[in-house]
């Protein structure tokens, strides 16, 4: 059953082509008493009610902490307050496709209708009595698609990343999105606006005709230094930068209006690089949020074109002593205009001789028609995957595969889409590509490399990249754990790996 939709600014905007802004706030801990932690929230909310220029309050999920308040009740509140459908994040941290499908229900019932789905950050503080899990965004996007088509769906995409391969990750994950279902992007905070303009580029250049969102911080010295010191996963704050927000903050009013006019400027430049719209983050009152407005109409008056919009942008970014600050680590890897096979980014002779080597395995035992599945096949039919003979498989199976590619049991093997580099190896368990949490090619959990990196090496010189952006894996279905994934795959269980077509062009249309 579904409850009455709040009015839907946020689409009614993208449909119409109208620059959209949105305001994002921090859905409380869930430690936190929730009508204290909600009341300036549900004021800020009272008050954008009453504002046409801001369409939406986008409420963050499992940002603050492990656990934050019920986004879904949180929104259904700030919806009731506001007038107006809320944008609600909902992270696959901790959480499985039936938390997704509950959550879901419970959305529809309240007349909730914008969802912004992400994987979500790494759990601070993992349980110690069972493993955590994470549900893919591309799972948990095309899960929600496919129970609710009218659903707006977002999905989120980082293009602040200074590596071919932590970069090509996420453009091609972020076209995977789309097929999976999401009808527009919401990019990470970053102050590169290069960046924002080759991500346009590269989805357009694929052709997929996707509104885009840019996510934008007010952003002071003290919030600079808390983000580095605490680190905000794909958010890069360069020494030089911080070096400028320093220098504002000598300023009388502790670098207020710089910060104000930085996020103007920057509203106005994403919108001249031909993005929908704008998220807004880090203001946390109405006073505050119309300021920014206001400003934000000043400067799109003194910058009517990108050519005025660069001169402004550039003179921000100059220094006292003359110089350009640097807001991207030197040497940063950008498209400009390749192809991503053009890139410096190699598998090496192991990396690609493992991959081989897995894919003649492959190819000789487990495809249908292969000697060992027609030699072993019927056998491995008629067992069970933890019992018995496939008990011993199963054993069979984690002394061969642990050691040489990670495997944790999962019985549901994805190699074969994975390009041989196990899913399981990946802190989060990701099979469909990076996360946003990726910095220097290094994993957010900071211990290896992110494994993504060797997927997309590996299928670069093997010729398979549009596998990462066309084919959707599956999550492991939680009653396949430690069996033998042999055994599974001979018996024809599981879900399988589809490839995605290309998106409907429009879908954020109503139904
Ligand atoms: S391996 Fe990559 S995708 Fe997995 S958690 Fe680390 S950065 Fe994220």
């Amino acid at each position: 059953m579904s409850g009455a939709p709040y009015p839907n600014h946020l689409r009614g905007a993208l449909v119409q082509g109208q620059f959209v802004m949105t305001v994002e706030v921090t859905t409380p801990a869930a430690t936190h008493p929730l009508d204290a932690a909600l009341a300036p929230i549900l004021a800020l909310a009272g008050e954008i009610r009453e504002d046409p220029r801001v369409a939406a309050i986008a409420l963050t999920d499992r940002s603050s902490a492990d656990r934050d308040h019920d986004p879904i009740a949180t929104g259904h509140r700030v919806a009731e307050m506001c007038g107006k459908a809320p944008l609600i994040h909902w992270a696959g941290k901790d959480r499985s496709t039936a938390d997704l499908e509950t959550d879901l229900r419970r959305a529809a019932s309240l007349g909730l209708d914008n969802l912004l789905l992400v994987t979500g950050d790494k759990v601070r503080r993992p349980p110690l009595d069972r493993p955590v899990r994470y549900l893919d965004s591309v799972n948990a996007l095309h899960t929600v698609r496919q129970v609710a088509p009218t659903t707006l769906l977002a999905a989120a995409v980082c293009p602040f990343k200074y590596r071919e391969e932590e970069l090509l990750g996420q453009y091609l994950k972020a076209a995977k999105k789309l097929r999976a279902g999401a009808d527009l992007l919401i990019t990470q905070i970053g102050w590169d606006m290069p960046k924002f303009a080759e991500l346009r580029w590269f989805l357009t250049g694929r052709g997929y005709d996707v509104p885009l969102l840019a996510e934008l911080l007010y952003l002071t010295a003290a919030r600079g230094r808390r983000i580095r010191r605490l680190g905000l996963p794909g958010v890069t704050i360069t020494d030089d930068f911080l070096r400028l927000l320093v220098e504002e903050e000598e300023a009388p009013d502790r670098g207020r209006a710089s910060a104000y006019r930085r996020l103007a400027l920057q509203i106005v430049g994403v919108r001249h690089l031909g993005y929908a719209g704008a998220q807004i983050s880090g203001l946390h009152t109405y006073a505050a949020v119309a300021r920014l407005l206001d400003a934000v109409e000043q400067c799109a008056q003194a910058c009517p074109t990108l050519d005025a919009w660069q001169g402004a942008w550039q003179e921000h970014l100059t220094a006292a002593d003359g110089r350009t600050v640097r807001v991207a680590p030197a040497d940063g890897f950008y498209l400009t205009g390749g192809t991503p096979t053009e890139g410096p980014a190699a598998a090496s002779a192991g990396e690609y001789a493992t991959f081989k080597t897995m894919e003649l395995i492959h190819r000789a035992g487990f495809q249908e028609g292969a000697v060992g599945a027609r030699v072993f096949g019927p056998l491995l039919r008629r067992l069970d995957g933890r019992t018995g003979l496939g008990g011993l498989l199963l054993q069979a199976e984690r002394v061969i595969k642990e050691p040489l590619v990670g495997c944790a049991t999962c019985g549901f093997c994805r190699l074969p889409e994975t390009a041989y580099v196990c899913p399981e190896t990946c802190p989060k368990g990701l099979a469909n590509g990076p996360c946003g949490g990726t910095q220097d090619n290094r994993c957010e959990f900071g211990d290896r490399e992110c494994i993504h990196n060797r997927i997309y090496r590996i299928s670069k010189k093997a010729g398979t990249l549009s596998n990462l952006e066309e084919v959707l894996i599956p999550p492991v279905p939680d009653a396949a754990w430690d069996s033998c994934s042999w055994v599974t795959h001979f018996r024809g269980e599981g879900p399988e790996a589809v490839r995605l077509t290309t998106p409907t062009k429009g879908r954020a249309a109503p139904p």
